[in-house]
């Protein structure tokens, strides 16, 4: 794959990536972002915001959660958050099995 200028195409397959081996993009520099559940208030702003090449935030009912994986910590969620519970996380664990068919399903039904 050539390096270089980068194509809304190479971004999304760039996501469908990440979902298909459970990775993080080695070459991101940031750590990804996490939400505080005990400050959200479920408003679905970031949900709204994260760029769709990221599409890195779901929300599961009863919270909202990044996937580290998805995250490239860029950080527009951040500055739309309106109570301020977004923060660096440097100590992300990987994503669970759950989730990630979560995911997988969210996927197949927007593409
Ligand atoms: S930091 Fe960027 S990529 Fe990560 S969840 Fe927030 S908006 Fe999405
Ligand atoms: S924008 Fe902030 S308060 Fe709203 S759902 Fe996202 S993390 Fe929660």
């Amino acid at each position: 794959m050539p390096w270089g200028k980068t194509t809304s195409a190479d971004a999304s397959a760039g996501r469908a990536e990440r979902i298909a081996t459970r990775s993080r993009n080695e070459v991101w520099k940031k750590p990804p972002r996490r939400i505080e559940s005990s400050e959200c208030i479920t408003c679905d702003t970031c949900v709204r915001n994260c760029p769709p090449e990221f599409g890195a935030i779901f929300d599961r009912g009863l919270d909202v959660v990044i996937i580290p994986e998805l995250c490239s910590g860029c950080p527009v969620c951040v500055m739309v958050c309106p109570v301020d519970c977004i923060y660096v996380d440097e100590d992300w664990t990987p994503t669970d099995n759950d989730m990630w068919n979560h995911v997988e399903l969210t996927a197949e039904g927007t593409s």
